[in-house]
């Protein structure tokens, strides 16, 4: 995809001109023509760069700064001041805002096109240590941190805006034992594995990550709890359906499941992210506590069936692990 500028500028000259000189650059250029809903706009363009003029009328670029720096949604959007400016003084309170660089009216053709790739290099390397940070290295699924990020945006949109949402907590069984007999690689293998079964078995919107150890998330926006324990217990399925090779011998490895929903805290006056986690999980206690291999639901008896032992020839069981 190509990188994104938007360029905000009252005079039309000036998105003519930019225009000139991005043409056959592969950055796709966003126009506009006041500053008044830049939040909105960058909030819903995502442009990877901002070219923001200094004076317009209605909302000025400092001000325009100003916002986009104040809001967590837009605040990591790069934004180069265009100015006619030569005032050293106002230079220094424009990088004070937040800009990363200015370009002054009338530009060079060759230094605005320097100037903006060097600031998107930037933004693409930091792109990628942010998108390393939520990353869980082994699975490739968002890691804790990214999980309590997604959650607490989840939850409040709950609060707020009485969205709907579940979350479904998943414990390998008996993973310990799994290490204990196949060694910690194989063990790294498995996690692998259950992260793949993971990461295709919801909507795109539903968002599956490594909650810690042999421990998965996945939160499933706009889906109530009957929806969510169906999608539990097809991941229980698939899980239980792998055979992972060791040798001659084909591995099986089975799931807990506890399911819960922002709707059923809500009623309770209880919706809290904490909340959300404390009752999946509860209901994963009692799904181990019935046998395992099985999705328990907040507020039901768990069902399912168990389907040890662990290992599997490839028919027959194998109950020596
Ligand atoms: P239960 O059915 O009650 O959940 O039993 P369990 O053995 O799965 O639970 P326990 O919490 O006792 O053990 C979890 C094991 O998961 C222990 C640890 O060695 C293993 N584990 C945690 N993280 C990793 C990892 O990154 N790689 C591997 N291979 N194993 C891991
Ligand atoms: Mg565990
Ligand atoms: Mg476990």
């Amino acid at each position: 995809m190509n990188p994104r500028i938007l360029v905000i500028d009252d005079s039309p000259d000036i998105h003519e001109l930019v225009d000139v000189v991005f043409v056959g650059q592969s950055y796709d250029v966003l126009h506009a023509l006041d500053a008044t809903d830049c939040c909105a706009l960058v909030r819903d363009k995502q442009p990877d760069l901002v070219l923001l003029d200094l004076n317009m009328p209605g909302l000025s670029g400092f001000d325009a700064c100003v916002q986009l720096k104040a809001d967590p949604r837009t605040e990591h959007v790069p934004v180069i001041f265009l100015t006619g400016e030569r005032d050293t003084q106002r230079k220094v309170e424009g990088f004070e805002l937040g800009a990363v660089d200015y370009i002054s009216k009338p530009f060079n053709k060759a230094e605005l096109l320097a100037r903006v790739r060097s600031v998107l290099r930037t933004k693409r390397q930091r792109d990628r240590l942010a998108e390393q940070a939520l990353t869980d290295s082994l699975t490739g699924l968002g890691n804790r941190a990214a999980f309590e990020q997604r959650l607490s945006e989840t939850v409040a949109s709950a609060i707020r805006y009485r969205r709907i949402a579940s979350l479904v907590m998943i414990d390998l069984d008996h993973f310990k034992q799994l290490n204990d007999t196949y060694g910690h690689p194989f063990g790294d293998c498995v996690l692998r594995s259950v992260g793949r079964v993971l990461a295709e078995a919801g909507r795109d919107t539903d968002v599956a990550c490594r909650y810690g150890g042999e421990e998965f998330a996945i939160l499933l926006p706009e889906t109530r709890l009957g929806a969510a324990v169906m999608v539990a217990e097809r991941v229980r399925g698939a899980v239980a359906e792998l055979r992972l090779p060791f040798g001659p011998e084909l591995v099986q490895v089975t799931a807990s499941l506890g399911v819960a929903s922002t709707d059923e805290l809500e009623q309770q006056s209880r919706l809290s992210a904490e909340g959300l986690v404390a009752s999946a999980d509860e209901a994963l206690y009692r799904a181990k506590g019935g046998g395992r291999n099985r999705v328990a639901a907040a507020g039901s008896p768990p069902s399912g069936a168990i389907t040890w032992p662990l290992a599997v020839g490839d028919s027959q069981p194998n109950a020596s692990v």
